[in-house]
C-alpha cells in the first residue's frame, strides 16, 4: 500500500487536482465526524446500533456528490484477437481529456487505499502544504526537514512570549510611576525638582522601551 500511497501523494502534489484534494479533504472530515447510538426497532425487537451524527450524514452526502465526477461504465475494449477484455470508460466531463483520464487513474489509487482502510495514513503536512504518506500512525510533517522547522518556530514564538512578559513588566511598571507622580501633579501639589526630573526620565524611559520592543518584534 506504500507505493500505491507514494504514487497517490505524488499525483496530489501535481498541480490541477483540486478536485481530487477537495474529496480526500471532504472524505477525511467525513470520517472524523462522530457516529452516534440509536434505538432501532426491527422485527419487533429492539436494539442500539450506531448511525451517523447529522453531520456525518451530511458529509457523506457530499462524498457521494463528488464521486459522481468518477462514473463510468465497462466498454468492450478493441482487440484484434478473439479475447474479450472490457475496459472502464469515464462518463464525466471531459472524459477523453489526458487531464481527466489522469485525475480517474489517481481516483483509482485513492480508492484503493481507502479499501484497504489506511486512508488515514494520506495526510497534509501543516508546514509545507504536501500531501504524504505517513509511515508512523502519529506522524504529522511530511518530514524531518518540516518537523525541524515546526520546532524552530515553536521556539521562537515561545522567546516573543517571554520577550512580551518583559516588556509588559517593565511598561507597566514604568507607567505606574508616571501615574502617581502625574496624579500628584493634578492635585495641585507641586512636584519638587527630583520629582519633575524622574517625571522626565520615565517618559523617556516608556518611549525607548516601546521603541526596542518593536525593534525586536520585528526583527
Ligand atoms: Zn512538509
Amino acid at each position: 500500500m506504500l507505493i500505491i500511497g507514494n504514487r497517490l501523494v505524488a499525483l496530489l502534489n501535481e498541480s490541477g487536482q483540486r478536485h481530487l484534494v477537495r474529496l480526500l479533504e471532504t472524505l477525511k472530515l467525513r470520517n472524523a465526524a462522530p457516529t452516534k447510538f440509536a434505538r432501532v426497532v426491527r422485527s419487533g425487537r429492539t436494539w442500539l446500533e450506531v448511525v451517523p451524527t447529522a453531520e456525518r450524514a451530511r458529509l457523506e452526502k457530499e462524498v457521494n456528490r463528488q464521486l459522481a465526477r468518477y462514473a463510468h461504465r465497462p466498454q468492450l475494449a478493441h482487440l484484434s484477437d478473439d479475447e474479450s477484455v472490457f475496459v472502464d470508460v469515464p462518463l464525466g466531463p471531459g472524459a477523453n481529456d489526458s487531464a481527466f483520464r489522469r485525475e480517474v487513474q489517481s481516483f483509482g489509487l485513492l480508492r484503493q487505499i481507502a479499501d484497504s482502510g489506511e486512508l488515514g495514513r494520506v495526510r497534509r503536512c501543516p508546514i509545507c502544504g504536501k500531501w504524504f504518506m505517513a509511515r508512523r500512525p502519529d506522524a504529522v510533517y511530511c518530514g524531518t526537514r518540516c518537523a525541524r522547522k515546526k520546532a524552530r518556530q515553536v521556539l521562537k514564538d515561545t522567546g516573543k512570549d517571554a520577550a512580551y512578559k518583559r516588556f509588559r513588566r517593565k511598561r507597566n511598571r514604568i507607567q505606574d510611576r508616571i501615574g502617581q507622580l502625574a496624579e500628584k501633579r493634578n492635585d495641585g501639589v507641586r512636584l519638587t525638582k527630583e520629582e519633575n526630573a524622574e517625571l522626565t526620565a520615565a517618559k523617556v524611559a516608556l518611549a525607548k522601551l516601546h521603541q526596542e520592543y518593536e525593534k525586536r518584534r520585528k526583527g
